[in-house]
C-alpha cells in the first residue's frame, strides 16, 4: 500500500506515467525543453511559516504578513508602492522578497464585444502562456495554463504538437488568476466591475502532470481571504485528459471541484490513436476513476470531446459513448462536445454542422445531458489546449 502511494506521488509530480514493460507513457518534450531553473519565489508560493521567517529577515513582525495577505488576496495588489500601511524605507525589500514579476503581457485580444479577453503571457525565463477570460451575464469564467506547453501529444491538438516545456509554479498559476479577478474589480472588462466568479484549468498543459503546484493553487483560490480569493470550490473545474492516478489522488483530497476528462473518443481502438495517453490508462479505467470521483464528491464529471470530422463524430460513436456513459447509471456527468479548433493542413477538421447536432440528439436521447461546448472568441477555444492551440502554433 505504501508502495502504491508513493508510485502515485512520483506520478503526478514528474508528469511523467512510469510505465512497465507495457503501456509506458512518457511526455512529449518541446526542442527547448530543459532544466530552466525555478522561477522566483513569491508570496503565493511560501508557507505561512516561510512568509513568516521572510518577513523576519527583513525585520517585520509576523501581523505583517496577514496585510502582505490582504493585500494579495483581498484587494490582488502586488505594487508594495500602494501599501500605505508598510513603512516605505522598506516597500522596495518587501516588493523584491515577496512580489517578483512572474507573468508579463506581451499581448492580449479582446473578441465578443470586449467581454472575452485572451492574453499571452512572458514568464521569469522567456516561456510563454496563455489566459482566456470570458464575460457572461452571470458569471465570469477565467480559463488558465497550468504547464508550459504539454506533454500528452494528442495528435490533433496544437498545444500537444509543441510538447511539455516545463511546469508551472503555484505562484504563476495563481498570479493569472489574480490579475483576471483584479481587471474584473476594476471593471477592465466590457459590462462593469465585477466578480471573477469561476476558474476552469483548460489552457496549457495537464493539470494532473502539475498536480502539486494545481492543487496548491486550487486551494488559493478558494480560500476566503485573506488566505485566498473566495472563489468557490465547486466553481473550478479541474481537467484531465485521463490521468488516473491524479484522478484517484483528487478524489481523495476532499475538495468539490468539478472533474472534467477530456474523453474524445467511446473506444479504446479509436482513443489510443487520439490520446496516446490511453494507452498508458485505457477509458475503461478512466472512466472508472471518473465515476468514483462523482460518487465521492456527488459532483457531476464533465465528459469533454472534441469532435473531428468523420473520426469521432458519427452515430455509432455516439451511441458507444451513451452505452459506456450509462454503465454507470444516470445523473452521473454531462457530456460537452467542443467543435475542433483545428490545426491548419492537419487530418483533424472540425464536424459538419449537422453531424454535431446528431451527435448531441442521440446523447440527449440516450438520457445523457449534452450541451455543444460555447466557443467564446471566433479563435477562442476551451478544450484542454485547445485555448492556446491558434497563437502558441503561429508563435512556434
Ligand atoms: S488535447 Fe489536451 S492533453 Fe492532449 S495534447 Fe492537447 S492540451 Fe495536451
Amino acid at each position: 500500500m505504501e508502495q502504491a502511494v508513493t508510485d502515485i506521488d512520483q506520478t503526478v509530480e514528474s508528469g511523467i506515467t512510469p510505465g512497465g514493460l507495457e503501456g509506458t507513457f512518457r511526455d512529449v518534450l518541446s526542442k527547448d525543453h530543459a532544466r530552466r531553473g525555478k522561477p522566483p519565489l513569491h508570496f503565493a508560493d511560501m508557507t505561512e511559516k516561510e512568509r513568516t521567517a521572510t518577513a523576519t529577515s527583513l525585520g517585520l513582525p509576523k501581523f505583517r504578513v496577514r496585510q502582505l495577505a490582504n493585500h494579495y488576496f483581498a484587494h490582488y495588489d502586488t505594487d508594495v508602492a500602494n501599501y500605505t500601511d508598510f513603512p516605505a524605507q522598506l516597500r522596495s525589500d518587501v516588493q523584491r522578497a515577496f512580489f517578483p514579476r512572474l507573468i508579463s503581457e506581451v499581448t492580449h485580444q479582446v473578441a465578443d464585444s470586449g467581454t472575452t479577453i485572451k492574453t499571452l503571457w512572458q514568464l521569469f525565463d522567456g516561456s510563454h502562456i496563455e489566459s482566456v477570460l470570458m464575460r457572461y451575464p452571470n458569471r465570469a469564467t477565467l480559463c488558465i495554463s497550468s504547464q508550459v506547453g504539454c506533454g500528452m501529444g494528442c495528435p490533433f491538438c496544437a498545444t500537444g504538437s509543441l510538447g511539455l516545456t516545463r511546469n508551472l509554479s503555484a505562484a504563476e498559476i495563481v498570479e493569472q488568476v489574480r490579475v483576471a479577478a483584479k481587471a474584473m474589480a476594476e471593471g477592465k472588462v466590457a459590462g462593469g466591475p465585477g466578480r471573477l466568479s469561476n476558474v476552469v484549468f483548460m489552457g496549457e498543459g495537464e493539470p494532473m502532470g502539475n498536480y502539486r503546484s494545481v492543487l496548491a493553487a486550487v486551494r488559493m483560490i478558494s480560500a476566503e481571504p485573506p488566505f485566498g480569493f473566495g472563489i468557490s470550490a465547486r466553481n473550478i473545474t479541474v481537467s484531465t485528459v485521463g490521468v488516473v492516478p491524479g484522478i484517484k489522488k483528487l478524489t481523495a483530497e476532499g475538495i468539490p471541484v468539478r472533474l472534467a476528462v477530456s474523453l474524445h473518443a467511446p473506444s479504446d481502438e479509436l482513443r489510443n490513436e487520439l490520446v496516446p495517453m490511453n494507452r498508458r490508462f485505457d477509458s475503461g479505467q478512466v472512466l472508472d476513476a471518473a465515476h468514483d470521483y462523482y460518487l465521492t464528491s456527488h459532483r457531476r464529471v464533465s465528459i469533454e470531446y472534441a469532435l473531428m470530422r468523420g473520426i469521432n463524430d458519427q452515430p455509432e460513436h455516439a451511441r458507444l459513448l451513451a452505452r459506456r456513459l450509462n454503465h454507470y447509471g444516470d445523473h452521473w456527468v454531462h457530456v460537452n462536445p467542443i467543435p475542433l479548433n483545428p490545426i491548419e493542413g492537419s487530418k483533424w477538421t472540425a464536424s459538419k454542422p449537422e453531424d454535431e447536432v446528431r451527435f448531441l440528439e442521440i446523447l440527449n436521447s440516450a438520457g445523457i445531458p449534452a450541451t455543444l461546448r460555447d466557443t467564446r472568441g471566433s479563435d477562442i477555444d476551451g478544450a484542454c489546449g485547445q485555448l492556446a492551440a491558434r497563437v502558441l502554433n503561429k508563435r512556434s
